[in-house]
């Protein structure tokens, strides 16, 4: 069978030429047959190059059985979309033949040559999209689990940041009818659907989790240094923020871009934007906000979600921006980029409903949680009546109507 242009993509073999290039940036080291080059969990690790033998880079079960998910040979590279975005590995990669020697490039140095070599990176960042891309499809394999009920708010906060960061997740609803061994499945990592949501990593089964201690998990979380000074440090990560994040850090700046709760601010909300310059047909919100990390994370910007800046000190010649309840960091330049906070509405419980029923967004996620129900959209702006009206899921499930509204506007069934 000829490989489809996704795998292609994906799995590319660099060029004579660009092995040589690359020989600038790292070492050549030998692995010995079966010896692992790194293992799911680990907090980072290089960029190697196969240049004899062969690596396969697999995944393990719960059981520890080892799933093969792709063997690279002379001129492939291992990797995928993690060594940008600085997310614990969620595979694991060994040699699978004698002889084999790679080119290894520590995490500085290869993000040097994504900055200073074009075409060469051209190619290594569409492998990285276009695999996590295979994993997310499910071509691959998911290696995260959420298992929760589309009912529960946490469950629903944790789906939707795993949504913003890309993960190659898979999403169980304890809700649908035809779910199958999802007992057997929850009892073998020792949780009680009572015990739920949980989320399974390569690392660990986390039991009801924050969605902070979700992403402390995967490795996206803030990690002080102490004697760094950014160039630039972005607070909030909508739209406004990732524009800035991706000038910063093209234009060769440490930049560091945080947000509150996750990337995509209230763009990641809209089902649909048509009036975003260079867009002709129109995208989905999350679609621009997405290409916007990706594009700011492979100049070089730095991303951490959730993480609220809670003040900002002018220390010296520089700032420091209080992070969290008790984190730090210090830069040279504060871009602050934290839109809007929602007025809600003054009704008693409010705040037990939210994401259970109440939302502040109508993307697939929130449209598969009310699909055959009654909505009431309350508000007398564009956006609630136009993400409700142009949401996929809305449209492909159920009616969407308008049954009642808060606003002095006519109330109109949509
Ligand atoms: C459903 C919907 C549909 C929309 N459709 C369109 C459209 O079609 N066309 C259009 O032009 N506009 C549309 N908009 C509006 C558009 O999304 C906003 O104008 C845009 O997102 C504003 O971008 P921003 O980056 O300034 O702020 P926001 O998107 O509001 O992002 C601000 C970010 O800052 C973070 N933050 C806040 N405080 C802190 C803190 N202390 N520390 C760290 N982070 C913090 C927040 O978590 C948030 O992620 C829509 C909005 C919604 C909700």
């Amino acid at each position: 069978m000829s490989p489809t242009p996704a795998a292609d993509a994906a799995f590319p073999t660099l060029s004579a030429d660009h092995l040589a290039l690359l020989h600038r940036f790292g070492t050549v080291e030998a692995v010995d047959d079966g010896t692992f080059v790194f293992v799911e969990g680990q907090a980072s690790y290089d960029f190697v190059v196969i240049l004899t033998g062969a690596i396969a880079v697999v995944r393990h079960t719960i059981d520890r059985t080892e799933v093969p998910i792709a063997r690279h040979t002379p001129g492939r590279f291992l990797g995928e979309l993690s060594l940008l975005t600085g997310e614990r590995t969620s595979l694991a990669a060994r040699s699978v033949a004698p002889d084999t020697t790679v080119l290894r490039i520590p995490t500085a140095r290869f993000r040097e040559l994504m900055a200073s070599e074009p075409d060469v990176a051209d190619i290594v960042f569409t492998a990285f999209v276009a695999r996590r891309e295979i994993l997310r499809s499910g071509e691959g394999a998911a290696t995260v689990r959420i298992i929760g009920s589309r009912f529960s708010a946490r469950s629903i906060e944790l789906e939707s940041f795993a949504r913003r960061q890309r993960l190659a997740h898979q999403w169980i609803d304890l809700d649908d009818d035809d779910i199958e061994d999802i007992d057997v499945l929850l009892a073998s990592v020792g949780v009680t659907r009572a015990a739920t949501p949980v989320v399974i990593t390569p690392t660990a089964v986390l039991r009801n989790p924050t969605v902070g201690e979700f992403a402390a998990n995967l490795g996206v979380s803030f990690a002080p240094s102490p004697n760094r000074v950014h160039d630039l440090v972005v607070v909030g990560a909508g739209p406004g923020g990732l524009a800035a994040g991706v000038y910063g850090a093209s234009e060769g700046l440490d930049t560091l871009v945080i947000d509150a709760r996750s990337v995509g601010g209230q763009a990641g909300a809209s089902s649909r934007i048509e009036n975003y310059f260079g867009f002709p047909n129109g995208l989905s919100g999350s679609e621009l906000v997405e290409s916007g990390a990706l594009q700011a994370q492979r100049l070089g910007a730095t991303i951490n979600a959730p993480c609220a800046a809670r003040s900002i000190d002018v220390a010296g010649d520089h700032f420091v921006v209080g992070i969290g309840t008790d984190d730090a960091v210090a830069c040279r330049a504060v871009i602050i980029a934290t839109g809007v906070r929602y007025r809600k509405l003054d009704v008693a419980d409010l705040e037990r409903f939210e994401n259970a029923g109440v939302f502040y967004a109508a993307t697939d996620l929130e449209a598969r949680v009310c699909a055959g129900r009654h909505v009431v959209v309350i508000g007398g702006g564009n956006s609630a009546g136009q993400a409700a009206a142009t949401s996929p899921s809305a449209a492909r499930r159920s009616p969407w109507r308008c049954a009642a509204t808060t606003c002095t506007a006519p109330c109109r069934s949509i």
